[in-house]
């Protein structure tokens, strides 16, 4: 499979060339962790968004939906730690000023850390291997000291002083926060129980010290979390089930075994109970995809210490009031944008051709079926292919292209992924095939013959997308 091999260059070209990611603000030479989707790219997107809520609101009865504000009170990040402790490790090369996060580059020699440590601990271990540490700009092995940034971004929203920064409101770091925020809401409002979710899909910042990797490490980016709150006893049980509902996610939309792994963090966070990544092998290696996380009663307690309201779930059943205690399932939905851009991305020979195809599952696909007429200067068959796409369109996603050869139309269309093309001839106008159809399939090029009045239903039927 190309996906063992596909290199980042490849597939940051392709998603360029396709129309699915653009460079964010490339007009004025783009900005580093800003990125845009293109038409492709934004049904990509929101097929994988659909994806994930459907497992989780849709077909999990316990969970709920929200969508908070991006902006909150600024004491929500205090309470949650984010304004005191979200800092990542800055050293700076003292020969091209380019940043970089110290706990990469000691990783990238062998040397475990994370940003969990403390900042002395950090310049220990940076200060042990200076000397290996070579500046992945300009290959200078000259660095400042280990210094903490925070990441969290800064607004004026709502503060018309020119003290704002004195007073600065926040763009969400995560989007569990609004989770918290909205516990009591949704408890007065619903008629959940413990155990019950909350879930969200939205826009997280971070100032991220050095964005790259394509869409991995993103400074404005999407996160797909949801927070399940379970009785104190229950929250390791709890996160058993959720770590394996989260696998069998990836399994279920066609990721290979051997593209996804478990890692278990070892330096927990004090409140934390256990922490687990899925991670997906991207074109640099296995990386973090999701996070899965035993929170205890952390974010919750903070949030009532800080705005004094009581965040408690009374259990009518027993009588027994509590702070639920949360797991966590965060992934992000550009990190698992690119992963399916991997994981799908191939190259094979059909017709003595090479070509490029995309073997997304059908529910993912930015487009489902693309119509054609055989002949582009034959008025009866453009008109009657038109006729056909007017009536799909209401059903599926779909497109309309009569330019260039069939080949050339069929190779466009694995390109981006599209599971069916459908193609009107001189047969779908009159003789003994009157009124049908060639439907070829993505993945294999097999073709067949398929009546109009059943076309719809051909065509909303999964293949098998892998050759
Ligand atoms: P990392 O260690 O890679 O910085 P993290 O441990 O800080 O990630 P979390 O805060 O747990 O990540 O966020 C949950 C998920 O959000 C991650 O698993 C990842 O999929 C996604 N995510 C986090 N930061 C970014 C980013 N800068 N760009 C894109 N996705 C991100």
């Amino acid at each position: 499979m190309a996906a063992d091999t596909v290199s980042l260059d490849t597939l940051t070209a392709f998603a360029k060339r396709r129309g699915f990611i653009f460079p964010g603000s490339e007009l004025y030479g783009g900005v580093p962790g800003l990125y845009d989707y293109g038409p492709y790219g934004v049904e990509l997107a929101r097929n994988i968004r659909a994806a994930w809520w459907r497992a989780m609101v849709q077909e999990d009865e316990r969970i709920v939906g929200i969508d908070s504000a991006i902006v909150t009170h600024p004491k929500v990040w205090e309470a949650s730690g984010h304004v005191a402790g979200f800092s990542d490790p800055l050293v700076e090369c003292k020969a091209c000023g380019a940043r970089a996060r110290a706990d990469h580059l000691l990783e990238g020699v062998g040397v475990a850390a994370d940003e969990r440590m403390s900042v002395e601990e950090l310049n220990e271990r940076f200060n042990a291997h200076r000397a290996e540490i070579a500046c992945p700009s300009c290959g200078a092995r000259d660095f400042t000291a280990v210094r903490m940034v925070n990441l969290l971004v800064q607004t004026n929203l709502g503060n018309f002083s020119d003290e704002w920064r004195k007073e600065p409101a926040y763009l969400r770091g995560e989007t569990c926060q609004g989770i918290y925020l909205n516990f009591k809401n949704v408890l007065d409002t619903t008629r959940v129980k413990v155990p019950f979710g909350i879930a969200q899909i939205g826009k997280a910042f971070r100032n991220e010290i050095s964005p790259r990797q394509f869409i991995f490490r993103k400074r404005e980016f999407e996160q797909m979390e949801m927070q399940f709150f379970v009785h104190p006893d229950d929250e390791m049980r709890f996160f058993e089930e959720w770590r394996a509902r989260r696998w069998e996610f990836y399994r279920t939309l066609g990721f290979r075994e051997e593209s996804l792994r478990w890692h278990e963090h070892e330096n927990l966070v004090f409140y934390a109970k256990a922490a687990w990544d899925i991670e997906f092998r991207f074109p640099f290696g296995f990386k973090e995809l999701e996070g899965i996380h035993a929170r205890g009663d952390y974010d919750l307690t903070q949030h009532q210490k800080y705005s004094g309201q009581k965040l408690e779930y009374f259990d009518a059943a027993t009588g027994e009031r509590y702070v639920p205690h949360v797991v966590e399932t965060s992934v992000g939905l550009d990190r698992l944008f690119f992963a399916v851009l991997t994981e799908f991305y191939d190259e094979d020979v059909m017709g003595g051709e090479t070509r490029v195809v995309l073997r997304v599952p059908y529910a993912l696909a930015p487009v489902k079926a693309a119509v054609f007429p055989l002949l582009k200067n034959k008025p009866a068959l453009v008109a009657k292919a038109r006729e056909i796409f007017n009536t799909l369109k209401g059903h599926l996603m779909c497109e309309f292209d009569d330019n260039g050869n069939i080949g050339k139309r069929y190779r466009r269309q694995d390109e981006i992924g599209t599971p069916y093309c459908v193609t009107v001839d001189f047969e779908t106008l009159e003789g003994s095939e009157k009124d049908t159809v060639t439907v070829r399939v993505r993945d294999t090029g097999a073709q067949r013959r398929v009546p109009l009045n059943r076309l719809v239903a051909a065509l909303t039927e999964e293949a098998p997308h892998r050759g």
